[in-house]
């Protein structure tokens, strides 16, 4: 049977969030949801709705969060033959509200879920066979044995000539932890594709300077940096090529998962050979689109619909 083009692992939960602009989780309040959600689920989404064989390796619970994200992965073509489903452990979930200031803040149940238990044994060499790309999302290596299981599918996939594309999508608090920080760093020498957003560039070098972290990273040997910059758009390196490509204009209604869509659009361009700069035009589409809807994974793109919201801005 054929397995996976672009592959990804990690956390796969819902998404439940308030209905008011600073409605907080202190007193009861309306709740929407729950909404299929996680950085890699929604990655892996968006490349499937671009129609590329692509599968993820994750855990749910037996419950119906799991269902509701599962089903929704199968419905837009993702391989779901590699999504574990344990007895033990339920569904991860988020708790969203967004606040005035445009920020969001989060409640999670995450590394005690299903998704917390993630580890080595559910990385399966033969699940590989035709893989030619995995990413990974740094906010799934939460846990020590998470990065392990993420380093063994790493080096499967280096070790078959794939190419390994790392959104760091970090957390603050998780290089606090020193060995933590050196797990990310491993990654990122592994990694031949970089997409941080503009406040991570720098988070993994000896530098605080954009231009110097730029310059160490694609010394590492990464060939190319894609950095996000929300709406001031995206920018591109690598040894050869500098390129900056503005936003589109839109209305910004949810930002979550825009940073997944677009990443996840860049990759599966790239799949099907197109150049970096075709590749980003169509990223930055994916991302504003995403936006444009409430829901993490509610803003996925079919290349119809990226043609022709470019043809109308
Ligand atoms: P996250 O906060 O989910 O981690 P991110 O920081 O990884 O996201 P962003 O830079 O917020 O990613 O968004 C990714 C891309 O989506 C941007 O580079 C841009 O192309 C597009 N985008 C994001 N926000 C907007 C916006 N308000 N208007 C237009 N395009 C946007
Ligand atoms: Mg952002």
């Amino acid at each position: 049977m054929k397995k996976p083009k672009i592959m990804t692992m990690g956390e796969i939960l819902v998404e439940i969030m308030t209905t008011q602009i600073d409605q907080s989780f202190r007193r009861p309040g309306n709740l929407v949801g729950p909404y299929p959600s996680g950085a890699p689920a929604i990655f892996i989404d968006q490349v499937a709705t671009l129609g590329i064989a692509c599968g993820i390796i994750g855990c749910v619970g037996d419950d119906d969060f799991g269902r509701n994200n599962i089903e929704r992965l199968a419905q837009d073509g993702v391989d779901i033959s590699s999504i574990y489903k344990l007895n033990e452990h339920v569904t991860g979930s988020a708790f969203v509200t967004y606040l005035k200031d445009g920020t969001r803040d989060f409640i999670f149940n995450i590394t005690n879920s299903a998704s917390g238990q993630l580890s080595m044994e559910h990385v399966q060499e033969a699940y590989f066979k035709d893989c030619t790309h995995f990413h990974v999302m740094g906010s799934s290596l939460f846990s020590f044995h998470i990065v392990d299981a993420m380093t063994k599918a790493i080096e499967i996939v280096k070790a078959q000539g794939g190419v390994i594309s790392f959104d760091p999508n970090i957390r603050k608090e998780m290089l606090n932890i020193p060995e933590m920080r050196e797990a990310l760093v491993l990654i990122l020498e592994y990694t031949d594709i970089f997409m941080p957003s503009d406040h991570e560039i720098a988070l993994l070098t000896n530098t605080n300077n954009e231009a110097d972290a730029i310059k160490e990273i694609l010394e590492m040997g990464v060939r190319e940096i894609i950095i996000k910059r929300g709406k001031e758009g995206c920018c591109y390196y690598s040894e050869k090529e500098k390129i900056k490509i503005p936003a589109f204009k839109i209305n910004e209604l949810d930002p979550t998962g825009a940073g997944d869509c677009f990443g996840a659009t860049f990759i599966a361009c790239r799949a099907k050979g197109m150049d970096a700069r075709q590749a980003l035009i169509y990223a930055n589409a994916s991302g504003a689109l995403a936006v444009s809807k409430k829901g993490p994974m509610e803003g996925v793109s079919s290349f119809a619909e990226l043609d022709e919201f470019i043809l109308k801005n």
